[in-house]
């Protein structure tokens, strides 16, 4: 249920279940459609809640034999937010509700134990203060620093039941300054503001900002969770913290997590404090740990996933929190997939669904190389694998600019909080001083897959002077860094990243996802290198090799301009003659690498003022020839003159694809002459020529494809090739070609889909003005929650899509089907394009493992 109840409200009460009342508090959930009711009255709370709350309360103090706000022996409550989808440290929690200035004497009395009492009073009023009421957090730490060096100390753990009197006060006065009201002493009016702020906090900017990035739709809301309070900083015997039910960084069996004794859970998340290893809790609190472990292990098997746990222990009696399945860092995905099948947990196919697809690319990133000389600067926690380097920066903001300005950074800070998010994005790596694992840094970072060191106790990060210090080195905003966060170790070497290895456990996983999935995966590819990257990756041929990128290198670009510049048939002939041997060279190493695999071809599609110099920079050059009277001004002239003839007011719509085939028809024969060499040359050599599908680019009319396929199998028969597997098929990328589909079939052998430009004209963007443009502000507007992009428009791209594969399957029924544009690697896309039924994939090589994983995933839930 936990659409209704949030995943923590629906996890707890199932949690409740499985371990016994005894395990968890005592609690209630208001819904998150309470929540919803609450945004679209503007803010008010729907009727009957009030009424429904005190019921329910009513319930709770029965459970706990105690009443909320009893001077003697009060219950006090946590109000916990929880929506349908984890947002860790996003939405606001308020601890040790119920307290005012008489119950805190009962609870003194009843716990004989003064200074507990009054040091959860303090963090109270210093929560709803700070929640409830927006008091802010600065004031309040200025009211903590001063109470210190009032009293003399340095920890907050040594301040005395007296000082913690004092600061009650502190706050009790802070509230009214700055709320204009006294602190409200009636826990039923405490509990009504609190339930408030966590509806208000589905709304806060953090939160908003959170799920654009994570695309959590903003309609959920969040549910409230009220749970009698359990005591994690009653003294020696209690602690708080949090454990998951395998190593979270490796995926190893061993359970781990954070733990601070004489705490309450805020301090360990917060990583303020920073906590001790949850393996030292088995020599401090034997008995609790021995129950943990065991409880991990049950609710791992109830689950049948990995579990990431909240718990305490009151004076040595363990309490569960939450539990929920672990957000996990691509290793640790990959070891528990292949370890839980081993241990007889799930199914092959269950352990693929345990996996998210998109962060495998964490796995495929370089890492410092195994043997590489550097000297370590200093060492903190493996907080998110992976290696990057870059420049310091210090603050979010600075990320944000500088990675706008396209240069490369690490971000360093003490610790981060949720503003610090959209900085995360913007670096290549993050790098803390304070915070252990379990630290929002850590969590960020490893949900996002960026490399991360935290807690690099020597690191001193001094914002105000915007310098940081280790061991003697200082280091400024700017300066090189470079960290490795699988190992935990940072360096201002400029140490070279090496890109991984796959290792065994991966292999086997992708070994499964290539037993499940029914779609094929290839890749895009137009040099030999990504050819073989892409091969060891486990691609089954190319889906789109992009011809154009060959004429762009330094040889050959001035012969493309000759042939371009050329204004006959005859010399543009002479020029192609020239260009032919290289394209031939081209082809000859990529099939290599594919000999035996399918290779799709794509005749040259981009407009020819692309191999064109700016028509700005050759007029200018002119001026200069004609000032200095240069020799070359008559080629100069004739140049400008071309360019001016060659540009078109809007390229993406011009001549370009099939059309300049059509236009000059001497360039497809020169290419199809290469490729038909190439497979002879390669064929002759090694024994095996790839399966040839030449694809004829910005087909809109069926004849266009006709008077190209026989173009293309004249050129083919001249050259020999006769013998040759080759297919000719056209990029299905306009929409006119979606709704003709079955015409263009009845001539074509393949349709690849180019969600790129299908994108472009369907929604009549252009992707860069777009991007440049305008997204950023449909996306803040909510008129998109996404690049179209990044992630198919199912309802209107993928609709075209669908059409143009059942109409043209009806009337070829062996079409074959693929898609090449970005959308080829994306883990969401890919699902459509399972229903879609279409036979492959074709994505950039380093996604191709991700789509192998995507595609069995998306094969696994079709079959359901
Ligand atoms: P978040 O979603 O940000 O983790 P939680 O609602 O889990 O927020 O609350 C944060 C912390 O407060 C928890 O980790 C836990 O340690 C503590 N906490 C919440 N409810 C209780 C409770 N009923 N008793 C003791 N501690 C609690
Ligand atoms: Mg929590
Ligand atoms: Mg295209």
């Amino acid at each position: 249920m936990r659409d209704l109840l949030g995943g923590k409200g629906a996890n707890v009460a199932e949690m409740t279940r499985v371990l016994g009342a005894r395990r968890v508090p005592a609690g209630f959930t208001i819904t998150t459609e309470a929540c919803v009711a609450y945004m679209r009255r503007g803010g008010t709370e729907p009727e009957g809640l009030d009424e429904q709350v005190s019921d329910a309360l009513g319930r709770l103090e029965e459970e706990a034999g105690k009443r909320l706000g009893d001077p003697n022996d009060p219950v006090l409550v946590s109000v916990r937010s929880g929506a349908r989808e984890s947002m860790p440290g996003m939405l606001d929690s308020i601890l040790n509700l119920g307290l005012n200035d008489r119950s805190v004497e009962g609870l003194a009395r009843t716990t004989g134990n003064e200074r507990f009492a009054w040091d959860s009073y303090r963090r109270f009023l210093q929560m709803f203060a700070n929640v409830c009421r927006g008091v802010p957090g600065e004031a309040i730490e200025d009211a903590i620093a001063a109470r210190k060096r009032a009293a003399g100390v340095e920890e907050d753990t040594e301040l005395e039941t007296a000082d913690l009197r004092a600061l009650v006060d502190d706050f009790k006065r802070l509230f009214s300054e700055r709320t204009g009201e006294e602190f409200p002493q009636d826990p039923l009016e405490q509990l009504r503001q609190a339930i408030r702020a966590v509806f208000d906090s589905w709304l806060g900017d953090r939160a908003v900002e959170y799920r654009r990035i994570n695309r959590i739709p903003d309609e959920w809301g969040t549910a409230v969770n009220v749970q009698r309070m359990v005591f994690g900083n009653k003294g020696d015997s209690s602690c708080s913290g949090v454990a998951f039910s395998r190593d979270e960084i490796t995926g190893g069996p061993e359970p781990s997590g954070d733990f601070l004794v004489n705490a309450q859970g805020e301090d360990v998340v917060s990583g303020v404090r920073t906590p001790r290893d949850l393996a030292e809790l088995r020599e401090a609190m034997p008995e609790a740990h021995r129950e943990l472990m065991e409880i991990l292990r049950r609710l791992e098997s109830h689950y049948r996933d990995m579990q990431d746990t909240e718990f305490t222990v009151e004076e040595g009696r363990l309490y569960m929190l939450q539990t929920r399945s672990a957000k996990r860092p691509a290793q640790a995905a990959v070891r528990f997939a292949v370890d839980a099948v081993e241990e007889g947990l799930v199914t092959r196919q269950q352990a693929l669904l345990t996996v998210d697809a998109g962060a495998l690319d964490a796995l495929l990133h370089p890492t410092f190389g195994r043997d590489a000389d550097y000297e370590v600067l200093a060492r903190g926690v493996n907080a998110s694998p992976g290696a990057a380097k870059g420049e310091i920066v210090f603050t979010a903001e600075s990320a944000v600019a500088a990675a706008e300005a396209g240069r490369q950074v690490v971000l360093v800070r003490p610790f981060t909080e949720a503003d610090d998010v959209a900085g995360f994005f913007a670096a290549r790596g993050i790098i803390t001083s304070e915070g252990g694992k379990a630290s929002h840094a850590a969590l960020v970072a490893r949900g996002m897959g960026k490399p991360a060191v935290c807690g690099v106790g020597e690191l001193e990060v001094d914002l105000a002077s915007g310098e940081a210090r280790v061991n003697g080195t200082v280091l400024h905003e700017g300066d090189l860094i470079a960290l490795d966060g699988t190992r935990g170790v940072i360096t201002t070497e400029d140490v070279p990243l090496v890109d991984p290895e796959m290792d065994e456990a991966f292999e086997k996983v992708l070994g499964w996802a290539d037993e499940v999935r029914t779609l094929g995966v290839r890749t895009n590819a137009d040099t030999p290198e990504d050819a073989l990257r892409a091969r060891e990756f486990g691609a089954e041929g190319i889906g789109l090799c992009r011809t154009e990128h060959m004429f762009m290198a330094a040889d050959r670009q001035p012969k493309m301009r000759t042939m371009i510049m050329a204004r006959t048939e005859e010399a543009r002939r002479t020029a192609l003659a020239e260009l032919l041997p290289h394209q031939q060279q081209d082809f000859e190493g990529l099939f290599e690498v594919m000999a035996g695999l399918p290779v799709t071809i794509r005749l040259l599609d981009p407009p020819l003022h692309e191999f064109l110099p700016d028509v700005e920079e050759v007029a200018q050059e002119v001026e200069r020839a004609r000032i200095e009277r240069t020799p070359d001004l008559e080629d100069l002239e004739r140049m400008l003159e071309r360019v001016h003839e060659v540009s078109e007011t809007n390229p993406m719509l011009g001549t370009r694809g099939c059309r300049l085939g059509i236009l000059h028809p001497e360039i497809y024969e020169m290419q199809v002459q290469a490729i038909v060499r190439a497979a002879l040359a390669v064929r002759e050599r090694s024994g095996a020529a790839p399966h040839l599908e030449i694809m004829i680019p910005l087909v809109a009319y069926e004849m266009e494809l006709v008077y190209m396929r026989k173009l293309v199998e004249r050129v083919v028969a001249d050259e020999g090739g006769a013998d040759l597997e080759l297919t000719v098929g056209t990029m299905i990328e306009l929409p006119r070609a979606c709704f003709v589909a079955d015409r263009i079939a009845s001539v074509a052998d393949f349709f690849s889909f180019g969600t790129n430009d299908l994108t472009q004209t369907a929604l009549g963007f252009s992707r860069d003005d777009a991007e440049r443009g305008f997204l950023g502000r449909y996306r803040d507007e909510r008129i998109l929650d996404r690049s179209p992009f990044e992630t198919l428009d199912r309802p209107g791209v993928g609709w075209l899509v669908r059409l143009a594969a059942w109409t043209g399957r009806e009337a070829k029924p062996d079409l074959k089907l693929g898609i090449c544009g970005e959308h080829g690697g994306d883990p969401e896309s890919i699902a459509f394009f399972q229903l879609a039924g279409l036979d492959y994939v074709s994505c950039s090589p380093y996604r191709v493992p991700i789509a192998r994983v995507a595609a069995a995933q998306a094969a696994a839930r079709d079959g359901e």
